[in-house]
């Protein structure tokens, strides 16, 4: 391990931890002014957000970013002051019995955790710190973030404009790749909040092991779509195809692959043409058609159509304008429906995180659950269909972080709905009063009987006379 880097880092959080404990934890109106904070550095630095992430992207739809990037972000953080008072309140629960009788009283408290470290990825490196944000400073927690270098631009514009607004000891962001990030993980956070990719979260949660600090881990998976009984086709191919091209399919929640009934096969590729050719008549010079990220990435996702290809996959990409995409000044990749695929394609085990689109055929409801089962669990599980048998049977044998139901990413928008993953696709959540809530220590308060009573408590002591079950049987009915 790098000591200069670790000794770099831990003197920030160290800062941090000793602020903390002698301010104590912070007011309500001090939590609602950093979200005020907040809320008012991403509006204010609309533009240059959605300017950096195009160039960080080389194309990245400006509009597109606005939402995501910006817009998006903001009912969390209201929600979450609207809420703190609520949210903050004292818990009452029920005493035991006899104690309930003679002034006993329980309850639960939320207090902040302390220093928060997190760790962003590229895809919206904006959105998927400011949205945490809300929740762990709702909390009452302090923050080092660490962005990813991928988007080197919106990394040092964060870290610029939230230097600017907060103190070190409220959020402070440290720049870097995996070196900065490995160390970073050795740090005694309070709580390490992780997204990105399983294979990175593996070795952050062995590393936050070590000292015992709790995680969030966002990450990903194929969340799968299923085309059932009852909705129109070609309206889903169009809701498909929206999710999948947004950023490019560069997100955690995109449909990673969708099951349709071989009847219907022809309409849902239909489907999905005309809403490309809506969306995106030409896609090359088109700015609102956003590329891949960089080169490894655009090889990577060309490695699982060729592999595809020479197992026996049909690739149908979806040029409105015919463009030819071999020599072009960005990472551009159409977007693609793979058809014919099998369990021997790399495209069906590993997380596509691109605008290809695998389609498995299926007759029996029973295939779909096998194979959803057969996989890692997913982040999200999407279901097209009005058949309400049909919808429990798919949603009752699955498990995955989310579901949303005639539509694809929708439950991530859902401001008063918590957000994460189960298993490999993630654990714990942000987003709402869970949000607030896995930032927090929800500690457990029993104020005993007063002296007065004593005496009710001898027969629990030693020396023990007489029937001591009968006592406890009538204390534990
Ligand atoms: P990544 O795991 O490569 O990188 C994410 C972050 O981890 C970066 O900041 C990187 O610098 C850091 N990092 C890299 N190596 C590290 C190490 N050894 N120790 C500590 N930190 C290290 O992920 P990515 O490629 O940026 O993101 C794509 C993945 O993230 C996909 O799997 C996607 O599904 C997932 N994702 C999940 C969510 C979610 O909210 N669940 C959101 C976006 C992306």
């Amino acid at each position: 391990m790098d000591n200069e880097i670790y000794n770099d880092l831990n003197k920030i959080l160290e800062n941090q931890k000793s602020f903390f404990k002698k301010e104590g934890p912070p007011d309500l109106a001090l939590r609602a002014d950093r979200l005020n904070r907040l809320k008012d550095l991403i509006i204010e630095n609309r533009y240059k957000i959605v300017d950096a992430l195009n160039e960080d992207f080389g194309v990245r739809s400006k509009s597109a970013s606005m939402a995501s990037d910006v817009y998006t972000i903001i009912p969390a953080i209201n929600h979450a002051i609207k809420n703190l008072k609520k949210w903050t309140k004292r818990v009452n629960r029920k005493t035991n019995f006899p104690f309930n009788l003679t002034g006993g009283k329980s309850y639960i408290e939320y207090e902040p955790l302390g220093s928060v470290g997190m760790i962003s990825p590229w895809n919206f490196p904006i959105y998927l710190t400011f949205a945490p944000l809300a929740s762990i400073f709702a909390a009452g927690n302090q923050v080092i973030h660490k962005p990813s270098e991928l988007t080197p631009l919106c990394a040092q514009l964060m870290k610029d404009i939230c230097d600017k607004n907060f103190d070190e000891h409220e959020f402070a962001t440290v720049l870097g790749g995996p070196e900065v990030g490995s160390v970073f993980t050795t740090l005694n956070f309070d709580h390490l909040l992780y997204t990105g990719s399983g294979r990175v979260g593996k070795m952050v949660m062995a590393s936050a092991a070590q000292n015992l600090v709790p995680v969030t881990l966002e990450l990903g998976g194929k969340s799968p779509v299923i085309i059932g009984n009852g909705f129109d086709v070609k309206i889903a191919a169009k809701r498909v195809m929206f999710g999948k091209t947004l950023n490019a399919g560069q997100i955690c929640l995109a449909p990673d692959y969708v099951f349709v009934k071989p009847e219907v096969q022809e309409t849902f590729i239909e489907g999905c043409k005309e809403a490309i050719n809506e969306f995106f008549p030409d896609l090359l010079n088109n700015n609102d058609y956003t590329s891949i990220i960089n080169k490894n990435h655009y090889d990577r996702l060309n490695h699982l159509l060729d592999d595809a290809r020479n197992k026996g996959a049909k690739i149908i990409e979806l040029k409105p304008s015919d463009e030819n995409f071999i020599n072009q000044e960005h990472h551009k990749i159409p977007p693609t429906l793979v058809l014919n695929v099998n369990l021997d394609m790399d495209i069906m085990h590993q997380e596509i995180f691109g605008p290809l689109l695998p389609i498995v055929n299926y007759n029996e409801l029973s295939e779909i659950t096998n194979h959803i089962n057969s996989q890692d669990k997913p982040l999200g599980l999407y279901y097209f269909g009005t058949d309400k048998n049909e919808q429990n049977y798919l949603l009752k044998r699955t498990s995955s972080g989310g579901v949303t139901v005639n539509n694809v990413i929708g439950h991530l928008q859902q401001t008063d709905l918590p957000f994460g993953g189960v298993g490999p696709s993630g654990e714990g959540r942000y987003d709402a009063f869970e949000g607030f809530k896995n930032f927090s220590n929800e500690r457990t308060y029993y104020k005993d009987i007063s002296e007065r009573f004593d005496g009710l408590l001898a027969g629990i002591r030693p020396p023990y006379k007489g029937n001591i079950e009968k006592l406890l049987k009538s204390i534990a009915k």
